[in-house]
């Protein structure tokens, strides 16, 4: 068996979950940060394997969902302008912003969108076509945005004065940190994001065990890495203990990726951002240095962040914060489903609606 197998062998699983049941002896319940985790435990089959005493709830980790209503309506907006091409990933076309309008829908209407697989893409676009300004949506966290700022970069080296980008992007310890501080968050212990955390590294979260006395578990997403991972969780509760943990060690380092870290801080700042269903959390998001400002779609496109009504009868924010399971929605597989959706959380592969309503939960 190869390495990367190895994390995936049914006799180490097996052992592990009868581990896991033999040690929950009391409710808890745990939130899975990135809509990454809560995927791979549906795909993997463990879900239903998992102690029934354990209540698995969503975090704010999927970017498509986090993206405010606000945001969406700025993009709306942008699509509208002449000489202005949009670069984005294809999991923001299908969000319905403001009067359930999306990005698919402008498109149709003769908006120049473009689904692009990386920032790099947008580059190219930029370069071919010199008449117009090519403005890529940047959403994502820790783990996407040092790309983008290395394309931004790159850009800059090569004099390409028609790329932009709309910088929405997030960061998860200051997210983690308003759920915390809210006096009804009851979460007993984190599964932490892997792929954020090869960037982060753990000291990011420290404050997490240290400030708010709960356990977290940074992850990899393979069933054996989940399921050691709710084993340490569960262990870390019945001790009484409050630590961040590494089980993702084969990949994330305590120092994470300082190089990747640095390009980042390079090109962007922390600032004030507005999260969906969350609302403004303090630097929890990154908006341009002055050294980069010049590829600031933001500013370059003299845009703002207008008050737009939440998306009616959408649950997402509960679901973000861990307060409600998908299924309890009103709207879940019915108004809303994946060839219709009303929120995001049910349009991202990420989105934990879809993934409940895919693997059939509830329904
Ligand atoms: Fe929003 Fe649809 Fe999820 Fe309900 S089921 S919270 S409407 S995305």
């Amino acid at each position: 068996m190869n390495f990367s197998n190895a994390f995936k062998d049914p006799v180490l699983c097996r052992g592990l979950l009868d581990r896991l049941r033999a040690e929950t002896d009391a409710p808890l319940r745990f939130m899975e940060v990135c809509g990454t985790h809560t995927v791979a435990i549906f795909q993997s089959g463990l879900r239903p394997l998992l102690p029934e005493q354990v209540v698995h709830v969503s975090g704010p980790g999927c970017p498509v969902c986090v993206t405010h209503e606000s945001e969406i309506a700025a993009y709306l907006e942008l699509a509208e302008r002449d000489k202005v091409i949009i670069a984005t990933f294809g999991d923001l076309m299908r969000v319905p912003g403001p009067g359930g309008k999306t990005l698919k829908s402008a498109q149709a209407a003769g908006a120049r969108i473009e689904v692009v697989y990386s920032p790099v893409d947008a580059l190219s676009l930029a370069a071919a076509h010199p008449q117009s300004t090519v403005v890529f949506l940047g959403i994502g966290f820790e783990t996407t945005t040092p790309a983008v700022a290395a394309t931004i970069k790159t850009a800059d080296r090569q004099g390409l004065k028609n790329f932009q980008v709309l910088s929405f992007h997030k960061l998860v310890p200051p997210a983690l940190g308003a759920l915390l501080s809210d006096p009804d968050c009851a979460v007993d212990a984190f599964l932490l994001p892997g792929h954020v955390s090869t960037i982060l590294g753990t000291a990011p979260y420290n404050f997490v065990a240290e400030q708010f006395h709960t356990p977290g578990v940074v992850a990899g997403f393979d069933p054996a890495d989940i399921l050691q991972a709710l084993l340490l969780m569960v262990q870390m509760r019945r001790r009484g203990e409050y630590a961040i943990t590494n089980q993702y060690s084969r990949a994330v380092s305590d120092n994470g990726n300082p190089k990747a870290r640095s390009i980042m801080y390079e090109v962007f700042r922390p600032a004030d951002a507005l999260w969906r269903g969350i609302g403004t959390i303090p630097d929890s998001g990154l908006v341009f240095t002055d050294a980069y400002r010049q590829f600031d779609a933001m500013e370059q496109q003299e845009l703002t962040l207008r008050d737009v009504p939440n998306t009616p009868g959408c649950r997402c924010g509960d679901v973000l914060k861990g307060k409600m399971q998908p299924d309890n929605c009103p709207l879940f597989a019915k108004a809303c489903t994946p060839a219709r959706p009303v929120g995001p959380c049910m349009v991202s592969t990420e989105g934990s609606c879809a993934a409940y309503f895919k693997y059939n939960i509830g329904s």
